[in-house]
């Protein structure tokens, strides 16, 4: 995997982020504060505008590029969280033109590391690492496997109760609602899948 797909990877995600942006927001209504669809929209719109004005030159680029800007421009849990993520994918799979499978896995690994620090979330606590936790394992097999693990985890978040974010602050209410972030997270593994 080169520049070019990495570039379409975030090009994918920016697309299916701004058609589900109201999706995620009413999710966000739900059981946060109504702007987690417009977050994440305006930071991706930033990152289009960032990778058009200085053209990265390697995977790492790009990625780094992408976190650093949703850093910048979205506040909120998911900015920091998406940010890092980003950074840490590019700082792990390094200066190459070329990005094997194996390498993206242990990326995908590392990253999940740096998000549960940053956020101190573990599995179960209904975020975004609902989603990401189950796909990295199943990155090793396949892309496709990655994207069913995801979409599984973040369906999976409806029936548990938020220990971590503003969600948590509704305790045993925030059961029976999708967990908003680990439903972006899901898209975003599943945009990387079909491209
Ligand atoms: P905010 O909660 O600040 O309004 P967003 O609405 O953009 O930010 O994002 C909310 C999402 O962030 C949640 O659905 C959850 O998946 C994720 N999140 C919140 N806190 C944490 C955390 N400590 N660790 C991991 N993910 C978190
Ligand atoms: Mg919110």
């Amino acid at each position: 995997m080169d520049t070019e797909f990495f570039l379409r990877w975030i090009a994918a995600v920016t697309d299916r982020v701004r058609a589900e942006r109201d999706h995620l927001t009413d999710l966000d209504r739900a059981i946060g504060d109504a702007d987690h669809g417009s977050n994440l929209d305006r930071g991706f719109t930033a990152v289009e505008e960032a990778l058009a004005a200085t053209p990265p030159a390697t995977p790492a680029d790009v990625l780094v590029t992408t976190g650093t800007t949703l850093i910048r421009k979205v506040g909120g849990a998911s900015g920091p969280l998406y940010g890092t993520m980003f950074r840490t994918l590019g700082r792990s799979i390094g200066d190459a033109p070329d990005v094997t499978a194996d390498a993206l896995a242990d990326a995908f690994s590392d990253a999940l590391a740096a998000i549960a620090k940053l956020g101190s979330a573990a599995e179960g606590d209904k975020t975004m690492i609902d989603a990401l936790a189950p796909a990295v394992p199943a990155m090793r097999t396949s892309f496709d496997a990655a994207a069913q693990a995801a979409l599984d985890g973040a369906e999976a978040t409806t029936n548990l109760r938020a220990r971590k974010g503003r969600a948590s602050y509704l305790g045993e209410r925030s059961v029976g609602h999708q967990d908003p972030g680990a439903t972006s997270m899901a898209l975003m593994i599943d945009a990387l899948r079909a491209v």
